[in-house]
Parts: C-alpha cells; sequence; structure tokens
C-alpha cells in the first residue's frame, strides 16, 4: 500500500469554529465537504481529542471559514498548532456572529458555511458531523481559496498530528551535493521547514538569511516555536 496516494485527494484549508455559552474555539480542519444540495448539508472529521470536537458536541453547531491562499502560515498556525484548552485562539481574530451563535472567522476568508449537526459517525479517532447548512456567504470573491496541495507545496506546511489525513514519513537526509548549500532547518514541534533561500517573509526575514542569522526573538511562523526548538535537516535527534 503506498499512502502517498492520499495525497492526491484535494482538499482545501478550514477554520472551524464552535463553542457555546461564551466559551470558543477554532481548529484547522482540511476535512470538510458538501454532501447534498437539498437539504444543503455539510460534513467535518474532527480529532475527539480536540477542544472544538467537545464543543461541537455540546452546542450541535459548528462553522466552517473556507480560507484564501493568502493567509498567513501564523494564521494557520494559530489554530492548528495550538490547543484552544491553552489558548483563546479567537482573540485579536476578526469574527462575526453567526445565525447558531458561533463566532465565525472572516480573517483571509473566502466564504463561510454555518450549520446544525443533525447527525453524527463514530470513526475511531474521530467523529464526523453532519451538519444542515443554515447560513453561509461569500465573504472576498476574488480571492483564491487555499487547496491543501498550496498548503504543502507553496506554504511548506505540515498536517498537525491530530490530523485524520495521511501523515508522511520524516523525509530522509538530502545527499550532501546539496550540503554546500545554506543548511534548512525543521521545526520539531509542526514539522515547518526554514529554508533560508526563502527567508520567511511574514517574518520580515529576507530571503538569503541562514538560520543561524535570524534576529534574536525569531519563532516558527506556523506554532511559535522558540529556534532552540529547530534541528537542522538530516540531523537525527
Ligand atoms: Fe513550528
Amino acid at each position: 500500500m503506498n499512502k502517498s496516494a492520499f495525497y492526491k485527494l484535494s482538499y482545501g484549508i478550514y477554520i472551524i469554529t464552535s463553542g457555546k455559552e461564551g466559551r470558543f474555539n477554532g481548529q484547522i480542519a482540511n476535512t470538510v465537504f458538501q454532501v447534498t444540495s437539498e437539504p444543503p448539508t455539510i460534513a467535518v472529521s474532527i480529532n475527539k481529542q480536540n477542544y472544538t470536537h467537545e464543543q461541537i458536541v455540546a452546542s450541535r453547531s459548528f462553522a466552517v471559514s473556507i480560507l484564501e491562499e493568502a493567509a498567513p502560515m501564523t494564521l494557520i498556525g494559530r489554530f492548528g498548532f495550538k490547543s484552544g484548552k491553552e489558548i483563546d485562539k479567537l482573540e485579536g481574530i476578526r469574527t462575526r456572529m453567526g445565525k447558531t451563535g458561533i463566532p465565525i472567522v472572516t480573517d483571509h476568508a473566502v466564504a463561510f458555511i454555518e450549520a446544525e449537526v443533525v447527525s453524527e459517525m463514530d470513526c475511531g479517532t474521530h467523529t464526523i458531523f453532519l451538519g444542515r447548512i443554515v447560513e453561509c456567504d461569500i465573504l472576498d470573491a476574488v480571492a483564491e481559496p487555499m487547496t491543501y496541495a498550496y498548503y504543502h507545496a507553496v506554504k511548506g506546511g505540515k498536517a498537525p498530528k491530530n490530523a485524520p489525513t495521511y501523515q508522511a514519513e520524516q523525509a530522509p537526509p538530502k545527499p550532501a551535493a546539496t550540503a554546500a548549500k545554506a543548511a534548512r532547518y525543521t521545526c520539531t514541534v509542526c514539522g515547518y521547514i526554514y529554508d533560508p533561500e526563502k527567508g520567511d517573509p511574514e517574518g520580515n526575514v529576507k530571503p538569503g538569511t541562514g538560520f543561524e542569522d535570524l534576529p534574536a526573538g525569531w519563532v516558527c511562523p506556523v506554532c511559535g516555536a522558540e529556534k532552540d526548538k529547530f534541528k537542522k535537516e538530516g540531523q537525527v535527534l
């Protein structure tokens, strides 16, 4: 079985919000799909360990914000690699209140869909929630929605450990021929790769900046980990 085949499935990148009685949370999911058009229903697969799962079970509602290609990795990292049990992920994020009383993330979103849970399926580590759509709209008619492939190829993103999608094995070390180039460093927390050739445009780090030359206080643009959490590509810890 060659599980790389799963990478050929196309997905998007979404922020799923839920919550109840003033306590709200959101998380990244790539597994959202429309199930029927009449009545309009949608499904999402959520890890049972995630705070958002607990909130969907309690409130029986969820909202989906469809992110644009330009959505920064810091936004994706905030919702994908941190737990709402530890931080208020929605603090400082633009939202609007949905019909079900759940805040919908509007920052970097091209559209949103809000749904009430009508059914669910136990899938072991995850639950698939089936929702009847109560509201949806376009937020940005011009921006392109981000696909999962774009997230991997252009943004250098990785799948969080609780994602339902296939987790790639650790990439083998690069051959020695590339050793002369400035080394790339991998975040051991989230898998983000710092590539000196690209720099970190979102963190105002110019292309050509070596990892050693990153400014003090620089942190992983995805998960916020500090520099000592990075290891040189190919290095075995
Ligand atoms: Fe990271």
